[in-house]
């Protein structure tokens, strides 16, 4: 969709902003350029609307040479979010929002209808929000404002330099994660600028961590903190990359550890002693269909009367299957728990317990350089309350 082909950006004064890039953003992808300040990020960025040309190399868009395209038509194409939003600030905010439709002749209505439809895509109320002014509202609701602008025109591109930088860490945190969620049904081709590693892996499915002017590695997340590139790359992702990856790795069934299980309908006392026998302390409480109804103590449940369904404990800590092995943590910590049950929909998998999230941990950074051995992460993995 985009395709960088040796591009270098030497400005009039003798700056070298970019050398000799070359990479491709796959169509429907997010990339994050992440790297320190002056390292070519935003004029890369400039590049590809034409604010800015290349003075080596190629660049292509939806497959044609940006070069030989009109800079206009170029940019209907392409949506364009900055860090200040560049909201016109006598305009209100469902005309600013319906500045690109405006500017392509739609009719007044039809534009205003569409920025409406925007607004609200944004999590913003057009009937409350729209009419006013870019100095009514919080930093948040401009930055949404800016994401609906640049929307407007339905462009498959969208470049978004720094957009959630402006905005306190908590509203960040939101932005963030509203913006995935539009993106997962919008699957727009974006570039986005930022020079914090956290919300770049967080955003990113590819990563460009940038030198000086140059792209040191070009990667997914998991691969940029699970092998960097350089000891630049190693430097830049931080010493606590572990804690990074946590967020990036999914949970996969091979991870789980399989407890020994209850059935609802089995007599507790008969279960209780089964699972004594075997040595376990605990179980899964499993319905018919194998869904995942709770867990039981054996000592307590030891000849007790009923049902295994009289006696099962609620489970709290759980988590669907394809969630990070950071979900689990929390959940983990959350509830002060020895261990995790990992669900695909109703349907019990196993669990994840200190160990084996560690051991996966591993897997994903690919060495055990930093690991600890076994025996010394061994825990009792009873739940507690
Ligand atoms: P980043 O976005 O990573 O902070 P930039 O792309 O803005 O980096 O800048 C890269 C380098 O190019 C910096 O050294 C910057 O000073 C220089 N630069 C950016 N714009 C211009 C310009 N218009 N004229 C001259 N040098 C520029």
């Amino acid at each position: 969709m985009i395709r960088f082909e040796s591009v270098s950006k030497r400005y009039p004064d003798g700056t070298t902003a970019v050398d000799g890039l070359s990479f491709e953003v796959a169509e429907g992808e997010l990339v994050t350029l992440v790297g320190p300040s002056g390292c070519g990020k935003t004029t890369t960025m400039k590049m590809v609307n034409r604010l800015t040309d290349p003075t080596g190399g190629r660049i292509f868009v939806e497959g044609r040479d940006i070069a030989e395209a009109d800079p206009v038509r170029l940019r209907r194409r392409i949506g364009y979010v900055i860090q200040q939003t560049g909201l016109f600030p006598h305009r209100t905010v469902l005309d600013n929002t319906a500045t690109v439709p405006y500017l392509t002749g739609w009719k007044k209505p039809k534009a205003r209808a569409r920025a409406a439809e925007l607004l609200e895509l944004v999590g913003l109320d057009p009937a409350v929000h729209g009419p006013r002014y870019p100095d009514q509202l919080s930093g948040g609701e401009r930055q949404r404002v800016g994401v609906a602008r640049a929307l407007a025109a339905d462009p498959p591109v969208l470049l978004m330099d720094e957009p959630f930088g402006a905005v306190d860490p908590v509203v960040r945190d939101r932005l963030q994660k509203e913006f995935l969620r539009l993106q997962a049904s919008l699957h727009k081709t974006v570039l986005l600028v930022t020079h914090d590693i956290e919300e770049a892996v967080r955003l990113g499915d590819r990563i460009a961590v940038y030198g000086q002017g140059r792209i040191e590695q070009y990667d997914t997340p998991a691969g940029v903190l699970g092998a960097p590139a350089s000891p630049y790359v190693a430097e830049f992702v931080g010493t606590d990359r572990a804690l990074k990856q946590l967020s990036v790795t999914g949970i996969e069934p091979g991870d789980l550890e399989h407890p020994p299980f209850a059935r609802l309908g089995e007599p507790a006392a008969e279960a209780a002693a089964r699972l004594r026998a075997e040595g376990a302390r605990w179980a899964v409480v499993l319905d018919d269909e194998g869904g995942l109804h709770g867990w039981v103590g054996t000592e307590e449940s030891a000849g007790a009367s009923g049902n295994v369904s009289a006696h099962a404990r609620r489970m709290e800590a759980w988590v669907p299957v394809g969630g990070s092995l950071k979900d689990a943590f929390s959940e983990m910590l959350k509830y002060d728990a020895g261990w995790v049950a990992v669900v695909d929909g109703p349907r019990f998998l196993g669990v994840l317990t200190p160990v084996t999230l560690h051991e996966a941990l591993r897997r994903a950074i690919g060495s055990d350089e930093q690991g600890v051995p076994r025996e010394e992460a061994e825990v009792d993995s009873v739940p507690t309350e």
